[in-house]
């Protein structure tokens, strides 16, 4: 479904993206997973068009090989964009919109679907995730693991390709963690393609079909969860693996 060569992203000085690349296949989950500042958000925004990178290439199936080392058009990256949809850490709701209005927002705004469509779309998945009765709260009135629930409902409404997880649940309390990791693995059941950047290693070791460990900006190892962070190859990433298991 994807494929990313020679990912490189600076800000300023500062070298964020060496050469990164991913290979994804259809209906798998890849885990990211590396210290912090070694630019694993950084690799989710390039592929969802909230940075642009400086060079590398990004191609989904079906659309073309994106060249960010030559001067890449308008609509090419528009084209990426709409692909892949990201779950933020903090949820990043608007906080003036209820539940549904937040869900909708995209699917009708940008998507320019019918309001309907969306809205009888966007009940279905609040359903799913529990949430049929919180259609008209605003976010406030909802606990972290409910907001990041909806969340997850609106990234799913824009019935994107790929689905981006950056740390779903570093915000959450402890008790609200499960809930919000329940929904993630089921649409890992059903075969929904994601990335997610976790420090959770024993749910990434769970749910991935590959772990990719980042340091510095460059891909150190990657290959099955219990190779990568049961048994890694590299000293970097058994060091990292021992301080989180
Ligand atoms: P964490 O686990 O702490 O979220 P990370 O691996 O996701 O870390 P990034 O958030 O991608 O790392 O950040 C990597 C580096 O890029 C950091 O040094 C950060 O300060 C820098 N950085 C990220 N975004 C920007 C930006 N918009 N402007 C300047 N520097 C940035």
């Amino acid at each position: 479904l994807l494929r990313v060569t020679g990912l490189q992203k600076s800000f300023g000085d500062n070298r964020v993206l060496s050469s990164i690349g991913l290979d994804l296949a259809d209906g798998q989950v890849l885990a990211l997973v590396g210290p912090s500042g070694s630019g694993k958000t950084t690799v989710l925004r390039c592929l969802n068009g909230l940075e642009t990178p400086d060079g590398g290439t990004v191609a989904f199936r079906g659309g073309p090989d994106v060249d960010f080392g030559t001067k890449v058009a308008k609509k090419e990256a528009l084209a990426l964009r709409d692909r892949s949809a990201m779950v933020f850490q903090n949820y990043n709701l608007f906080p003036h919109m209820t539940v549904l209005e937040n869900i909708i927002e995209g699917p009708v705004q940008v998507q320019k679907r019918p309001r309907r469509e969306a809205v009888v779309d966007a009940e279905r998945l609040l359903e799913r995730v529990g949430l049929a009765e919180k259609r008209d709260d605003h976010p406030f009135n909802l606990s972290g693991g409910q907001q990041q629930r909806v969340g997850i409902v609106r990234a799913l409404a824009l019935r994107p390709d790929l689905l981006l997880f950056d740390e779903p649940t570093s915000a959450l309390d402890p008790e609200l963690v499960g809930e919000v990791l329940t929904v993630i693995k089921e649409l890992a059941e059903e075969k929904w393609t994601m990335v997610i950047v976790t420090h959770e290693l024993a749910f990434a070791r769970e749910v991935a079909d590959e772990v990719v460990f980042m340091d510095g900006g460059v891909v150190v190892e990657h290959g099955h969860p219990d190779q990568v962070l049961r048994n890694p190859r590299e000293e970097r990433t058994r060091r990292f693996v021992q301080r989180l298991l």
